[in-house]
């Protein structure tokens, strides 16, 4: 059934035939039947039982367009006269009777054009009725009326008769005849050349019963038929009904005006050759009654053929629509969950579908550049043997369509000739690409057009009802809506690849944890090293992991920094901190590394983090090496320092040393006398020892200074060890006629350091100090050394002199390497006392008081240990 109707669509018309070749038909077409006509006649009445002429007119008629309709007529006029001339007399009567002839196809089809919405169809209920009213009724009743006249006057037949038998014969043949012209003159080949073998088959089937019966039907003779049909007249029929019936159920209106053809001809020619069931020859009244008879059954007959035809349009139309219905899911469904790089694929398989579900010859999609200039054909699907389309841009070849695509028009012809003056250009490229028909649909998704889909046809028209466009533009709304998927997800994977790209080429290992923790993605470097704390729990760092759960556990195992890394990455997850970063020693297999471990937030709704670990160990040994020079370069100042001291240790010496010869000596004299004191032996001994201890101190001190060592952090008392710096330049302050004032707090000043380090720094203030107040007069000498606790977390040093002060804006400067303002200075004092105060933890700046400089650092408190 499919394939009837699409059959229907494609099937050339009369009007595309030359009209030459249209009216030679037409010409002996009439000729036979005028000849038919007159074998149907009971001599010696003037009008036949069955007239097939005007049928013949009538079914030209209602195929040819109005314009050409007096071409056919004319053409139908030789026929006619070679056909009557040597039968009828006057002449005079022939050109009436032709002319009445052509009255009656003009009026009925006229009749059925004002009644029918398709005149040539018989393919419904209403289309039948017009057909019985215009062509069946209207037409032969009045132009009986004329051709009686005509008759009546010229061969003196009674006016009536004529009437009478004109009218019938004419209601029979048109009803019987002009449906089977029709569709042999249209719909035959085609209808046969597409049906299926079965079909075929069944037709030929229905052809050789008929054949039979009429064979069986015309080799009784009439007398033996009347016995054997009881002297009924209408019991003939009865032999053809149930392949009449057959016909029409199974083949519709073609089916049934072919089967009523041949039974009609057949009775009729039975009646006038006294066949069958009549006697020769038979009464006009009986020939009437066969008439009427045949006329009235082919009625409701073509009216059960149209409403089966209906009813099997019906369930195509039904059929097809669930087809594309199912189509349409599948489609969908096709697209729902497809990987964009995938959808190429897919789009061309689904064009070769549509193309082969609706039978055209080239299914094309386009894509609108961006810009919206390039129209080219980004898939395409053509049936067997057509070449592909070239790609080229269509808006040079289509400038029209694309135009109403662009405006979100559909583009629909049945012929290329249809299209306005204004698509003159189209039209040539459609000529030149053989396209007769085509049906374009904007894509447009998102408010933007981003292509098209056409659908075409190759040298053969083809109509689009609305139904098929309105379907197609649902196809249309898949692809648009799967093309701007595609197009959004191509520019979301080339965003990925380049975050990816750049992911991949980082040196450091990367991961990206959820809001929860768990890793959900990684660099090359993670997966190829996890520089982690928890490399000795052989623990898998990988997607999936919970990394914060990895490093609790780990810290839990006892990893030395597992713990600080879940607490800061936790902080950043929670948006508590902004970002967290630390360095941490990982130290397997290849030597101890360094790491630095950076957590920023991930900015997205879900949350999360990226977690980075960059191997910082070149730049942990550049810091140690730069360290230990430091250290060279303290002890360097140091010695240097010591250098400046001499003297001052020198006189520190002599003093316990003179105090121990002078004792010694007077030890010595007290033993030369009989009977030595021995209290002021002892005395004098106690004296010795202290002045040693108090040598050796300033050697031990000396030596502490001088020692090249590794620094050691121990609990220091600051107070203390302002005291013992002060001690050491003791003899110094006498010989520079410098006073030291301390004014220690009265708290505990506990820190923790290197006492070395520590000395260092006091030292190199209070040589500072001395030196900056060489200059001034002996009263003001006085550098206060001074210590504060106050709010129990640092405890602040400060080392006031009475000097000149710092030169204006140097007091940043003075921490800086090489600074030196001393003809003799090295500069590194201040630079290294900086480093060693930020080493332990604290910051160190200076200051112009009123009398002169101060220095001041301030170091965090620590509480006083155990020991
Ligand atoms: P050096 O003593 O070798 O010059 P320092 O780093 O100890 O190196 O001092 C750098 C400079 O800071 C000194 O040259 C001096 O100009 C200035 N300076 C340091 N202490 C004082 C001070 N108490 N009063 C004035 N200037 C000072």
């Amino acid at each position: 059934m499919v394939a009837v109707a699409v059959s229907r669509d494609t099937a050339p018309r009369l009007s595309a035939l030359p009209i030459v070749g249209a009216a030679l038909a037409v010409c002996l077409g009439y000729f036979i039947g005028a000849n038919i006509g007159f074998i149907l006649r009971l001599p010696p009445a003037t009008p036949s039982i069955l007239w097939p002429p005007n049928s013949i007119l009538t079914a030209t008629l209602l195929l040819a367009a109005p314009r050409r309709w007096w071409i056919y007529l004319l053409a139908a006029l030789p026929a006619h006269l070679v056909a009557e001339l040597p039968v009828l007399s006057p002449a005079s009567l022939v050109y009436l009777l032709f002319a009445t002839n052509c009255l009656e196809a003009l009026i009925g089809a006229t009749a059925v054009r004002i009644l029918s919405d398709s005149p040539g169809s018989f393919d419904t209920l209403p289309r039948v009725s017009a057909f019985v009213v215009g062509a069946g009724l209207l037409g032969p009743f009045l132009s009986s009326f004329v051709d009686a006249w005509a008759v009546a006057e010229l061969t003196h037949e009674p006016y009536w008769l004529v009437w009478q038998t004109r009218f019938f014969s004419n209601v029979l043949a048109e009803l019987v005849l002009v449906p089977a012209i029709v569709f042999v003159a249209r719909d035959a080949w085609a209808r046969v050349r597409h049906a299926r073998v079965m079909r075929r088959i069944e037709a030929a089937l229905l052809g050789v019963a008929l054949a039979s019966v009429t064979v069986a039907y015309v080799a009784v003779p009439a007398a033996e038929a009347r016995r054997l049909m009881l002297g009924s007249l209408d019991a003939p029929v009865a032999f053809f009904i149930p392949f009449v019936l057959w016909g029409t159920v199974r083949f519709g209106p073609a089916g049934a005006s072919l089967s009523l053809l041949v039974t009609t001809l057949v009775m009729v020619w039975g009646a006038t050759h006294g066949q069958g069931g009549f006697s020769v020859p038979p009464s006009s009244d009986s020939v009437l009654l066969l008439q009427i008879s045949l006329a009235v059954s082919t009625i409701p007959i073509l009216a059960l053929a149209a409403l089966i035809e209906e009813r099997w349009r019906d369930r195509i139309a039904l059929a097809n629509r669930l087809r594309f219905e199912e189509l349409l899911a599948r489609l969908s469904g096709a697209f729902v969950h497809l990987a964009s790089n995938r959808m190429d694929e897919v789009f061309q398989t689904w064009l070769g579908r549509l193309g082969e579900f609706l039978n055209v010859d080239r299914v094309m999609l386009f894509r609108l550049s961006e810009d919206g200039r390039v129209f080219t054909v980004s898939h395409e699907w053509a049936a067997l043997g057509m070449a592909p389309m070239s790609t080229d841009n269509m808006s040079v070849s289509f400038p029209w369509s694309v135009r109403q695509l662009r405006r979100e028009q559909p583009v629909v012809f049945r012929d290329a000739g249809e299209l306005p003056e204004e698509a003159r250009v189209d039209r040539e490229s459609l000529e030149a690409m053989d396209i007769t028909s085509n049906l374009a649909l904007p894509l447009v998704a998102a408010g933007r057009v981003m292509g098209g889909l056409s659908l075409v046809t190759v040298k053969r028209r083809r109509s689009w009802p609305d139904e098929t466009v309105g379907r197609m533009q649902l196809v249309a709304e898949v692809f648009a809506n799967a093309l701007a998927r595609k197009v959004s997800e191509d520019a979301l994977r080339s965003s990925e690849l380049m975050k990816s790209a750049i992911l991949a080429s980082l040196n450091s290992s990367v991961a990206v944890l959820d809001g929860r923790g768990q890793i959900i993605e990684v660099n090359r470097v993670w997966e190829r090293f996890t520089p982690d704390f928890n490399q000795s729990g052989g623990l898998e760092i990988g997607v999936g992991r919970n990394y914060l759960s990895l490093c609790r556990e780990a810290s839990r195992r006892g990893e030395a920094h597992a713990g600080d890394a879940a607490v800061g990455i936790e902080a950043v997850l929670e948006g508590r901190q902004a970002w967290f970063t630390f360095e941490y020693p990982a130290g397997a297999g290849t030597g101890e590394r360094w790491y630095a471990m950076s957590v920023v937030p991930l900015h997205r709704m879900d949350g999360g983090a990226v977690v980075s670990n960059t191997d910082i160990t070149e730049r942990k040994r550049a810091e140690l090496e730069a360290q230990r020079s430091r250290q060279e370069l303290a002890h360097v100042t140091r010695v240097s320092a010591m250098g400046e001291l001499t003297a001052s240790l020198a006189h520190e010496l002599n003093q316990p040393l003179t105090g121990i010869l002078s004792n010694a000596q007077a030890a010595r004299r007290l033993l030369e006398v009989a009977k030595p004191d021995l209290d002021e032996l002892r005395s004098i001994l106690r004296d010795i020892i202290d002045d040693d201890r108090r040598a050796a101190d300033v050697i031990q001190r000396m030596r502490d200074l001088l020692r090249k060592s590794e620094p050691e952090m121990t609990l220091l008392d600051l107070n203390a060890l302002v005291r013992d710096v002060r001690r050491l330049l003791g003899s110094d302050t006498v010989i520079r006629d410098v006073s030291i004032a301390l004014d220690l707090d009265a708290g505990q000043a506990m820190v923790t350091g290197d006492r070395v380090q520590l000395e260092q720094v006091l030292l190199n203030l209070l040589l500072n100090a001395m030196e900056a107040m060489s200059e001034q007069p002996g009263a003001d000498r006085t550098v206060v050394v001074r210590t504060r606790s106050s709010d129990g977390h640092t405890v602040l040093t400060s080392v006031e002199d009475s000097g000149p002060g710092l030169r204006h804006g140097t007091q940043q400067m003075v921490f800086e390497p090489f600074y030196t303002t001393k003809r003799t200075g090295m500069g590194m004092g201040l630079a290294i006392a900086r480093s060693i105060i930020e080493a332990h933890g604290g910051s160190i700046w200076a200051e112009n008081t009123g009398r002169g400089a101060t220095f001041l650092f301030r170091l965090p408190l620590s509480p006083p240990g155990p020991a």
